[in-house]
């Protein structure tokens, strides 16, 4: 044991939290930009520092912020993105083949948005049910006739819904797993919500390879759980739920799709996968928190590079300029301490964030034709993971000398 001070206790197995991930100081919530008034108003700043648990791993941050206050209005519409639409349909024909759903089946999706999703299981004839808490959301997925009910879910909810005899055949929740405070009320609500030879997919940023890939930008305060499959398949197993397959996904930096099924129920044996990846979790040492606590030093590093190559071009008396204002890029802003004596503004395509300014750190923001007229010497390319279709989009600053620079997974100039 330690003698480190305890900062709470773990949200799945209540065990002493006494081991930094990675502490990235405080910072205000990502998607909270700024109008001109309210730069000149108090903000809000919360710890950013997330911990792993050294009993079950779970990497963690406390909730200092209720998720009716991120999602009861919630910005993000689900089909604004084309390749996010294709990766639905994709995965809906695979389930229908998979486990031969039918119009006498039911699909149950948790965390719905705007029906992105079930309208191609609705388009397919079969019964679907959206659960969103977000009302101007869910609004959105009815009018696209997808049935939506506006609810967070838990054990309350499931419930209800066994109550009405509708259970799921198939039960859905992607990227909603890292949002929920109390994992024991939402799994077992999955649990209830079930049908005996049912199966749940879930699917959520693997932490490995947010490890492996230093990307520490994801961590902010709506996501307050970082999991392995290792971690994954401990909270399950306390709902008497049993991951029997798993695959990995390149959306969001590297994610894993999980099935999962009660554990009485013995018509769908463990694969393969599973064993694979649980192996290979062990074997980089995600079952010992000697591991975790290396990933604190990798942060730390980048921030000094990263700096680094900005103060040397401030001094070279060059400008630079970020591209794009994602949610991600505050976590990164922030923690880096980066303002406008090192970014002159940031452009962003959409519309919503020009003329507003940067949660914290308060860089202006405005429609990307800025750059063409600025000429700035370097971007900054805040959304990384999209860096191939920006450079190859921004080709034409190389006519004046601009070169861009990428902040992860490496702090670098891209020749
Ligand atoms: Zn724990």
């Amino acid at each position: 044991m330690t003698n480190n001070p305890v900062y709470g206790r773990c949200r799945h197995c209540s065990a002493a939290l006494q081991h930094t991930f990675v502490d990235l100081g405080m910072s205000p919530l990502c998607e909270s930009f700024l109008t001109a008034a309210q730069i000149n108003s108090m903000e809000r700043f919360y710890p950013l520092h997330a911990f792993v648990c050294d009993v079950c791993f779970l990497v963690q941050l406390q909730e200092f912020v209720s998720p009716s206050e991120i999602f009861s209005e919630y910005a993000y519409f689900s089909s604004y993105s084309d390749s996010w639409l294709a990766h639905a349909r994709t995965y809906t024909d695979r389930m229908i083949e998979r486990w031969n759903l039918t119009g006498e089946s039911r699909i149950i999706e948790v965390a719905s948005n705007d029906g992105y999703l079930l309208q191609y299981f609705v388009a397919r004839g079969i019964p679907a049910l959206g659960i969103e808490p977000a009302a101007n959301v869910a609004a959105a997925a009815v009018e696209k006739g997808v049935p939506t009910r506006v609810a967070f879910f838990g054990r309350q909810t499931a419930r209800e819904l066994a109550a009405e005899g509708a259970r799921a055949d198939l039960l859905i929740g992607n990227n909603v797993l890292a949002q929920v405070p109390d994992l024991a009320d939402f799994v077992g609500g999955l649990a209830l919500a079930l049908q005996p030879r049912g199966v749940i997919t879930m699917e959520f940023p693997h932490l490995l390879r947010l490890m492996e890939g230093n990307q520490f930008d994801t961590i902010y305060h709506e996501h307050f759980s970082y999991f392995s499959l290792l971690s994954a398949c401990s909270i399950f197993e306390s709902s008497e739920l049993v991951i029997f397959d798993v695959e990995e996904l390149p959306t969001h930096g590297g994610s894993l799709r999980i099935y999962a099924r009660h554990r009485a129920d013995d018509s769908k044996p463990i694969t393969d996968n599973v064993r694979a990846l649980l192996a290979q979790e062990r074997a980089v040492g995600l079952d010992s928190i000697e591991r975790y606590a290396t990933f604190r030093a990798q942060v730390e590093a980048t921030k000094r590079r990263l700096l680094t190559l900005l103060i040397e071009a401030k001094r070279d008396g060059r400008s630079i300029v970020g591209y794009g204002a994602p949610g991600k890029g505050n976590t990164l802003l922030n923690y880096c301490g980066i303002r406008t004596d090192l970014l002159d503004y940031c452009v962003d395509r959409n519309p919503y964030k020009h003329g507003r300014f940067t949660p914290g750190t308060h860089i202006p923001i405005y429609p990307p034709d800025r750059i063409d007229a600025t000429k700035p010497d370097y971007l900054l390319i805040l959304p990384w993971n999209l860096r191939d279709e920006i450079v190859a989009q921004m080709d034409h600053i190389r006519g004046w000398g601009g070169r861009f620079i990428v902040p992860i997974p490496e702090a670098s100039i891209i020749p």
